[in-house]
């Protein structure tokens, strides 16, 4: 594992952020997770894409074109000589006296590059437990911000009722998980919140569109209720690190017949295949 902050590659654990850094002060900054196969990228351009449009929302100039921060990654990895490994990168709106006013100051990048963490077997056959708790986040999801206080909160709940993901839920509607998306398949049909300002555009949600297309398997965007999801055939969540991970119980309901669906893995397989 190796670490790089602001143009040094440093030791993961070597001490770097100054007190005055406003990632650390306001989480004032967006960030990406990125997975690598076989020491490439996964949907490089798109984690790129959706960095530039979060940065863009809170007015953060992160002062590098696309290509150079790029590169920087593709570098980071090849040194660190992981073949699977999880990059995290963000970006902050710098180093400045503490003040909530926009500084003058350039654009702080951190980025950490570990072995890929991956679940385990275990958890890939049985599938997971969630809990539907209240979305007290803020209206503007699609921003990966790095302010994940309620995202920290709901996920500890969850874990508290022996569960793996919180799944959220805005008047009435599931939005989506703490760090996942959520997809629900009822007769053949995969189904998960349209996109919109109340949930983060997942790039392996993206990639799970492309694969259903593939198979020809009807997509649908369109919310859903936690009664719907109760009663679905199988449900399922994305995400960079979990890929595409079955969902067996509910808030102590049992999805279908208790055991990762047939869809879900064949998804899954397909989404494999993509990562190649
Ligand atoms: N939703 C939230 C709130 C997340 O934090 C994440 C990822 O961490 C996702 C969804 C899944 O996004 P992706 O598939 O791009 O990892």
């Amino acid at each position: 594992a190796l670490a790089y902050f602001n143009g040094k590659i440093i030791g993961i654990d070597e001490p770097v952020i100054p007190i005055d850094e406003r990632g650390h002060q306001f989480g004032d900054g967006v960030y990406e997770v990125i997975r690598f196969y076989q020491g490439k990228p996964f949907m490089m351009k798109e984690h790129l894409e959706r960095l530039y449009k979060s940065a863009k929302a809170i007015k953060l100039e992160i002062g590098k074109e696309q290509e150079e921060l790029e590169t920087i990654m593709l570098q980071l990895v090849e040194k660190s000589g992981l073949a699977d490994a999880d990059l995290y990168m963000q970006a902050t709106r710098g180093i400045a006296p503490r003040n909530h006013l926009f500084p003058t100051c350039p654009a702080s990048i951190s980025i950490t590059v570990k072995p890929a963490r991956e679940l385990s077997q275990d958890v890939r056959t049985q599938g997971v437990k969630v809990a539907l708790l209240p979305d007290e986040r803020w209206q503007n999801c699609y921003i990966k911000s790095l302010n994940l206080l309620p995202n920290i909160l709901a996920k500890q709940e969850a874990f508290e009722q022996g569960c793996f993901e919180a799944v959220l839920v805005r008047e009435g509607i599931i939005t989506e998980g703490s760090s996942t998306n959520v997809f629900i398949v009822k007769e053949g049909r995969v189904q998960t919140a349209p996109l919109s300002n109340h949930i983060l555009a997942g790039i392996t949600r993206m990639a799970v569109k492309e694969v259903a297309e593939e198979l020809k398997v009807p997509f649908i965007e369109k919310s859903f209720t936690p009664e719907e999801l109760f009663q679905a055939d199988e449900v399922f969540l994305t995400s960079t690190t979990s890929e595409v991970l079955a969902v067996t119980n509910a808030d102590d309901c049992q999805i279908g017949d208790g055991r990762p669906g047939s869809l879900t893995m064949q998804l899954h397989k397909g989404f494999r295949q993509k990562t190649r």
